[in-house]
């Protein structure tokens, strides 16, 4: 068996001693005779699953009593409708800034019900930064201010928390969850499809204020309403139990690793190793401003699309997979998240660094 070096943004690399538990535990998990996927999740053995997850991920990310956690369905993409449905009951009006796609998706479906404002965007210079915005610049009527954390496409990441006074601040953190600690408190809600740095696609994690919930608009749908799946442990119907045990065995990699502060410190060690690569090539460079640049996402271009396609090609063969960029900008990307061990990414280099030399 040969494992490829994936450089996938999503669905993506798992960390191999998940994978190694999940596979022992496939047809027998403890004596229940079963495996996690047969389980009723209305059992001992399942609920028990699910707490410790829950305890877990609480543990390591901070989260204080007066937050939920909720294990829903949807993806992250479900998120960008809930969120003016449950959240947008006052004013009905929310501030967005749009620095990609994924942010620009939530603030066109926010829309849809509400006030949706465009404070800033990045748009003019292709997504290449994150606009510095300031207290003043959001609406103190708004319910809510939207951003995208990271963002996935586009390799950029936030350098700071937006000050928003007594408005909420909601994140989209489905591709930098769990890569560093964050501060929990600054934020109304946080949510994050799983299937980038937590588990297989099928869990969307939230962790959401509890003062936020219970104020749905009358015409949101029973499951899309943040209050029917905290008023029953995520459990109103069928979880995504798999996802759900999956992202346990992950939270339990973290915590046995170090905790955030340790995968903070080995993702920038990884981070760095590619940038400065790419800060020295004479044929690859990154796209992003420096500041600005995400430790899990790195798109780098050659500047010719014919080089770029033969890139990906033979890096392919090479085994490093998924190196080609998002369809909408073309070029590379290197997901580089928790999973991805840092010999991957010396490796990577390494093969740039020929390649580079073959094609001068
Ligand atoms: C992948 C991604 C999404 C979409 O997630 P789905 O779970 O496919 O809906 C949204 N936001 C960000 C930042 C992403 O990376």
């Amino acid at each position: 068996m040969a494992r490829v070096y994936n450089f996938s943004a999503g669905p993506s690399m798992l960390p191999e001693e998940v994978l190694k538990t999940a596979a022992d535990e496939m047809l027998e998990y403890g004596t229940s005779g079963q495996s996690v996927m047969e389980m009723s999740h209305r059992s001992k053995e399942y609920q028990a699953i699910f707490d410790e997850a829950e305890a877990n991920l609480r543990e390591i990310m901070n989260i204080p009593d007066d937050y939920a956690v909720l294990f829903l369905q949807g993806g992250a993409s479900t998120q960008f409708a809930m969120l003016p449905l449950n959240l947008m009951n006052k004013n009905k009006k929310a501030d967005f800034i749009v620095t990609g796609q994924w942010a620009n998706k939530a603030y066109q479906e926010a829309a849809r019900y509400g006030e949706a404002r465009l404070v800033a965007s990045s748009k003019d210079k292709t997504f290449s930064y994150i606009p510095k915005v300031a207290a003043e610049d959001f609406d103190k009527d708004a319910d809510y201010v939207h951003i995208c954390f990271n963002n996935t496409i586009y390799g950029t990441k936030y350098n700071y928390i937006p000050e928003t006074g007594d408005v909420p601040l909601v994140a989209d953190i489905s591709s930098c969850i769990l890569s560093e600690p964050i501060d929990v408190t600054k934020f109304g809600v946080l949510y994050a499809g799983a299937q980038k740095n937590v588990a297989p696609a099928g869990v969307t994690i939230v962790i959401i204020r509890k003062d936020l919930i219970g104020n749905a608009m009358d015409i949101t749908p029973t499951m899309l309403k943040y209050e029917t799946h905290s008023e029953n442990g995520s459990m109103f119907n069928t979880p995504p139990c798999y996802s759900i045990y999956i992202a346990g065995l992950t939270f339990k990699w973290i915590k046995k690793m170090g905790g955030l502060e340790k995968m903070k410190e080995l993702n920038e060690k990884k981070a760095k190793i590619l940038y400065d690569f790419l800060d020295n090539s004479k044929m690859f460079k990154g796209t992003v401003v420096a500041e600005d640049r995400s430790l899990m996402n790195v798109p780098f271009i050659t500047g010719n699309d014919e080089l770029d396609a033969k890139f990906v090609a033979e890096s392919k063969k090479a085994g490093f997979v998924n190196l080609k960029g998002h369809r909408s900008v073309g070029g590379m990307r290197a997901s580089i998240y928790n999973a991805m061990p840092i010999e991957g990414v010396e490796k990577l280099v390494e093969f740039m660094k020929k390649f580079e030399e073959e094609n001068a």
